[in-house]
């Protein structure tokens, strides 16, 4: 790694300390712009990525709100807004008892890359709270989800900031959520993406993220000359971003053995079909259960709940497969995880959630020479489909699904064009990494450098 390469690293290290997936995320893109900076020295003299590291804006607030008991409860509430060089911020927010400024601020430093990658004019952002949906009943869902917006509506507006969702944040919180913004406001806008169909929400937006990340595996077969007909398939994750991908997988003729959520995993040696997809999908979103009850309806699934004690994690390990698609959090797949990932022959890993993967990990991938594509470029589809959803807001149009689904398969096509070209012309070839932090890289250090010192 080179001295200024270094010197950033430090510099993250010292200036926001204890925040190590923020750091991770910031090392992993500054391993792919060496060879930028390297041949386009500007970048440095307008000191781009010191810039580019630094959120625009960050608010954090108090989420005050009663339970059904009585009880005052109290949350933290927090909006990144990262970079808004190409556009309005734009990014999801994250209801989880993880969620804290690190993985906010590493959520919003890869959707700034994403974003850009989508080719559509939208800056990043990110937001969220360590508010816990689960286990809560539906009004208090909804009371946490007004006091929330009680403090964010004063930052965000469809020219400024678009948030969505993200892990904990569904259908239904987007629509307390739209509610409150729009009592308080006394406008109806599109100021949040994700919106139901009959207020403003857009066709295929539920399914946008995991059917993008399988267009985009797809597309990484085809350099091969193969397809996901037969393939057998390993999916993490039981929420909205691994359903889809299952949907689409088998759609497109491959069998999915696997999918978890925070307690355990299932493995259906036959696969999930669309019939047993269609009894998680009532599991998850409507009866809010847990990925086990599978098994109850299932008997020839087995379910294997999360060993804490293990420091690998047995669903990337006991089951041999094609394709690898993590859909569920950050650094769920380990160098270990990696070596077993290999160790089964995996040709393809393609990322539905954000970093999945960890630094140690993601380079066993690139040595290996499997098809790896980062979660900012495979799973681009879901920020992209809510940018399709804005221009349907702002031009009070509704598009049709197949529509928006071809849309949808466009950007993804455009973007795995952008990432091979990029890792090409950087004599990377093959390289998804390189080519995704480069490709999203340019346009908006370009941008940055047209308005001046902002
Ligand atoms: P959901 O809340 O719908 O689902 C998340 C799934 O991951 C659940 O099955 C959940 O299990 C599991 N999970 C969450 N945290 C952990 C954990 N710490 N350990 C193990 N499992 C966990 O979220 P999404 O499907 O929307 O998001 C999944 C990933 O995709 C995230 O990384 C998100 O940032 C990324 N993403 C989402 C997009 C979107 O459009 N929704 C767009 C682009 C990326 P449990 O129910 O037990 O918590």
């Amino acid at each position: 790694m080179s001295e200024y390469s270094k010197e950033i690293i430090q510099t993250v290290k010292e200036k926001n300390q204890n925040e190590v997936e923020f750091l991770q995320a910031v090392t992993e893109v500054m391993e792919s712009l060496e060879v930028v900076f390297d041949k386009y020295p500007h970048y440095k003299t307008h000191k781009i990525l010191e810039r580019i590291i630094e959120p625009e804006r960050v608010i954090m607030f108090r989420v005050p709100w009663f339970d059904d008991q009585g009880n005052v409860q109290i949350n933290r509430g927090f909006r990144i807004e990262m970079n808004s060089a190409i556009g309005p911020y734009k990014g999801g927010l994250r209801f989880h008892p993880s969620v804290n400024l690190s993985i906010l601020k590493f959520l919003a430093f890869e959707q700034v890359f994403k974003n850009s990658l989508t080719t559509l004019p939208m800056g990043g952002g990110k937001g969220g709270s360590d508010f816990d949906p689960k286990g809560k009943s539906d009004n208090e869902v909804m009371r946490f989800c007004q006091s929330f917006m009680i403090e964010l509506f004063r930052h965000i507006g469809p020219n400024t900031d678009v948030p969505a969702g993200d892990i904990g944040v569904g259908g239904r919180e987007i629509g307390y959520l739209f509610g409150q913004y729009k009592r308080l406001k006394n406008e109806f806008t599109g100021v949040l993406t994700g919106k139901g169909l009959n207020w403003g929400g857009s066709l295929i937006r539920p399914e946008a993220t995991g059917y993008g990340n399988v267009y985009f595996a797809s597309e990484m077969l085809a350099t091969k000359g193969e397809t996901l007909e037969g393939k057998t398939c390993l999916v993490s994750g039981s929420g909205n971003v691994a359903q889809y991908a299952v949907e689409k997988i088998s759609q497109l003729g491959g069998k999915v053995i696997t999918m978890s959520d925070s307690n355990g995993y299932i493995y259906d040696e036959k696969g999930i079909n669309a019939e047993k997809l269609g009894f998680i999908m009532d599991l998850k979103n409507k009866k809010r259960g847990r990925i086990k009850e599978y098994t109850d309806k299932y008997k020839e699934a087995i379910y294997f709940p999360i060993d804490t004690k293990l420091n690998y994690n047995p669903l990337w390990k006991n089951h041999k497969a094609d394709c690898v698609f993590p859909s569920a959090t950050q650094n769920e797949i380990n160098e270990t995880d990696a070596k077993n990932i290999l160790t089964n022959k995996v040709k393809l890993v393609s990322e539905g959630a954000n970093m999945p993967t960890t630094i140690d990990g993601v380079n066993l991938f690139l040595d290996a020479g499997i098809l790896y594509a980062p979660g900012k470029a495979s799973n681009a589809g879901g920020v992209a489909t809510s940018g399709l959803e804005m221009s349907q807001n702002s031009g009070r149009l509704s598009w049709t699904r197949e529509e928006v689904d071809n849309r949808l398969r466009i950007i993804m096509k455009s973007i795995h064009k952008t990432c091979v070209n990029v890792s090409n012309q950087f004599g990377k070839k093959g390289n998804y990494v390189i080519g995704a932090n480069i490709g999203g890289f340019l346009k908006v250090a370009d941008s940055m450098i047209d308005q001046g010192l902002v």
